[in-house]
């Protein structure tokens, strides 16, 4: 045991004091989410939700090739954004305020805000994009609140439809891209009706409105692969990947 410890390679001792043991761990649970979720879709979008996490875990990600990242907190995703890489996708998905839409607007490399939650919010962004002087057209999901809870944030389903149609008609620097959900907590993973609806909706919404492209998102840590079986085209993954958050403030 002795003669085998000393003998070890050099490389491997000095590769162990580079990569800290967050970074492997980092590193290894993507790897493991990434492997499940090509398992079961070639095209859906895998986003790391890196919410409360500090910038370094999003570098070790982004170091395997992970481009998409996902916030909820406008000023965490302002400077989180300032510091890093200007080829990460960002998504927000956070509750989005009226007064925050021109500070998110004015981030250039923002891919997606996944939370419009009414025809004020899309009016809202869509004059900040003007004003801030965004080149290319944000793409936007319409969040649609699939389990009628009071307390979660998203359009009745029954209004989605007239919200898209409003973006795709009235909202020129906004492209609409799809539909999400958070869903209730604790659903029954394998047969969960928010997944239903919201499959559902994206079919009718697509048909009606004509768009060649329309995606739903929808899927979380204890749920991505029953979401991916369901036909999830991009689902948000956050503690699969960075462990546990601190508790909500
Ligand atoms: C935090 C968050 C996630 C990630 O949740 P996990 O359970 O940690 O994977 C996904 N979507 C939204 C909207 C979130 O706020």
């Amino acid at each position: 045991m002795f003669a085998k410890a000393f003998f070890r390679p050099i490389t491997r001792i000095s590769l162990r004091t580079m990569s800290t043991e967050r970074e492997q761990q980092v590193i290894s649970n993507l790897n493991k989410v990434r492997k499940e979720v090509a398992e079961l879709s070639n095209t859906a979008r895998l986003v790391a939700v890196s919410k409360y996490m500090p910038a370094e875990d999003i570098e070790y990600a982004a170091k395997t090739g992970q481009t998409h990242f996902g916030e909820n907190y406008v000023q965490e995703l302002v400077e989180k954004s300032q510091k890093l890489p200007a080829t990460i996708d960002w998504h927000f998905i956070g509750h989005l305020q009226s007064n925050k839409c021109k500070t998110v607007a004015a981030i250039p490399n923002l891919f997606l805000v996944e939370t419009i939650d009414g025809i004020k919010k899309a009016d809202a962004l869509n004059k900040a994009c003007g004003t801030v002087g965004r080149q290319n057209k944000l793409k936007v999901y319409v969040q649609v609140n699939t389990s009628g809870e009071e307390a979660k944030s998203g359009v009745p389903a029954s209004e989605a439809l007239d919200v898209c149609k409003h973006i795709k008609e009235n909202c020129p620097a906004l492209e609409l891209y799809g539909l999400m959900t958070i869903g209730m907590k604790d659903r029954d993973a394998a047969n969960n009706p928010d997944f239903e609806k919201i499959v559902q909706l994206r079919t009718d919404i697509q048909a009606e409105l004509q768009l060649d492209r329309f995606e739903a998102s929808f899927g979380m840590s204890s749920d991505f692969k029953e979401a991916l079986s369901e036909g999830s085209n991009n689902v948000r993954v956050g503690t699969a990947i960075f462990g546990g958050r601190p508790p909500k403030a």
